[in-house]
């Protein structure tokens, strides 16, 4: 059975890079009737923070990404690790290194003076026991080294890349695999720590980004050292910005939290991650919930290039997102940000009227934040004007207009649609203007501006919190 996992480390919030490769095991998973796991790697206690733990949770549920099992723990799971390292040494595939760092660093500078790429000389590798006696006599600590053969080969079959091969001789030398403790072994290293748990939790594909390959490499020397099945990978190509390079901090944004305040919806942003590297069959289907992704997706349809990041993309689904959504959940999801510009929900601004003003705005809207700017008016006790409102004010028979219009509303303060219907039809008759200049006359003094949203909607929103009156007689004026 297909056992996948996303394995976030804690050390920052939840990455666009982790969450879509989140996606990929999670339609992966979905699509062979499989277990999507979840599991923390917070073996790195300087760096890993449990409010970054609570953001990688919360960011998964937000975008739909629910898990199967876990969230396991590594912090939690260090007797499993002390275990399988003494299971490596007990069978002297692994050593005590006793290497200080100014030994690797002077070893470091010798290969740099001479041009040679970085790597461990395995000195350690066969001390006799009174040598290894001496270096804790010295008091020297220790680290656990995995040992790896220069003239190994090691090959896979990617399930994006294809055949990959891997020469023991490019991997650095013998491999850190723990660090040492009072009591002998301690904390694990990353590469070490995820062989013990995949091989524990049964993974049977690893799914990951392309930046993991050299570990990749690493990691089935370990496999092949537990005398364990090798699962099977399939590396993902990397997000790339609109220059080509990784997609980092430095375009703005990066956690998926970042999004959700920039106004992406959940489904939006999926369905954008679900298209970052994987096509349908039909590549001119584009729209997906998760659930449709899952029955199309597998790894013959994932690029191996890069896949770069298109906002308008992104845009572009998030809105068929937000034109497609019921009012009432709209609403939910604009509140906070109208709360967040200062907006307040008085004077008559209850759920009906906040349903009408959804309603007339929402199929504007590309992010959620939109709704902003395209409801100030409604939100807002003074109209700011734009050079085309003012001019439009001050158009020949414009204030007579105006004035007929109040003088309308000041005998009937409420209006229906059609009320309204038959003030503006009344005053072209009674004034003698063309239909055009009362809708602008109308809408300039309204909202300060010749463009916008249907007029007589935002009219009839206007005049149920009572502004319309004065907003029409400050024109006048
Ligand atoms: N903790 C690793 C990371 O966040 C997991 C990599 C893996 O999937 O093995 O990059």
């Amino acid at each position: 059975t297909v056992r996948v996992r996303i394995a976030p480390s804690p050390t920052g919030n939840l990455h666009i890079g982790t969450a879509r490769t989140a996606v990929f095991n999670w339609l992966f998973a979905r699509h062979q009737g499989g277990k999507f796991i979840l599991r923390i790697e917070d073996t790195d206690i300087e760096r890993s923070r449990p409010e970054y733990t609570e953001n990688i949770l919360e960011g998964l549920r937000w975008l739909g990404l629910t898990w199967d099992e876990g969230p396991f723990f590594q912090s939690q799971r260090l007797d499993i690790y002390k275990q399988a390292v003494k299971n490596l040494l007990d069978k002297q595939l692994a050593y005590r290194c006793y290497t200080t760092s100014e030994e690797l660093e002077a070893l470091r500078e010798g290969q740099k003076a001479r041009n040679e790429a970085p790597r461990y000389d395995n000195r350690h590798r066969n001390l006799t026991p009174s040598q290894q006696a001496a270096f804790e006599a010295e008091g020297r600590s220790f680290v656990i080294r995995f040992k790896i053969e220069d003239d190994r080969e090691i090959v896979w079959n990617d399930l994006v890349r294809g055949n990959m091969s891997w020469q023991g001789s490019d991997l650095g030398g013998d491999m850190v695999i723990a660090r040492a403790a009072e009591d002998g072994i301690g904390q694990p290293l990353y590469n070490f720590a995820v062989v013990v748990d995949d091989m524990d939790m049964q993974i049977s594909h690893v799914i990951r980004g392309e930046d993991h390959i050299a570990n990749t490499a690493k990691q089935i020397l370990l496999y092949e050292a537990f005398g364990a099945k090798v699962p099977l990978f399939a590396h993902t190509p990397l997000i790339l910005n609109v220059d080509g390079r990784k997609l980092s901090k430095r375009d703005g944004v990066t956690s998926i939290f970042d999004f959700k305040q920039m106004g992406f919806t959940p489904e939006g942003l999926v369905n954008y991650m679900t298209l970052l590297g994987w096509s349908a069959p039909d590549s001119t289907q584009e729209i997906f919930t998760l659930e449709t992704a899952a029955k199309e997706f597998g790894f013959e349809r994932v690029n191996k290039a890069g896949a770069k990041f298109d906002w308008d993309k992104l845009d572009w689904l998030n809105s068929q997102y937000i034109h497609g959504m019921q009012v009432d959940k709209l609403i939910d999801l604009l509140i906070p940000f109208w709360e967040a510009a200062g907006y307040k929900f008085d004077g008559g601004r209850d759920r009906s009227w906040l349903e009408q003003l959804v309603t007339l705005i929402s199929q504007s809207l590309t992010r959620l934040v939109d709704a902003v700017a395209q409801s100030q008016l409604f939100f807002s006790n003074t109209v700011e004007f734009s050079e085309e409102g003012s001019t439009q004010l001050k158009q020949e028979g414009s204030t007579a207009v105006l004035e007929a219009i109040v003088t309308a509303l000041e005998n009937q303060p409420q209006l229906s649609e059609a009320s309204a219907q038959d003030i503006i039809k009344q005053v072209v008759k009674e004034q003698k203007v063309k239909k055009g200049l009362v809708m602008r006359s109308l809408r300039a003094a309204l909202t300060g501006d010749i463009h916008g949203p249907d007029l007589i909607q935002s009219w009839l929103l206007l005049n149920q919190i009572g502004l319309d009156l004065p907003r029409l007689s400050r024109a006048i004026t």
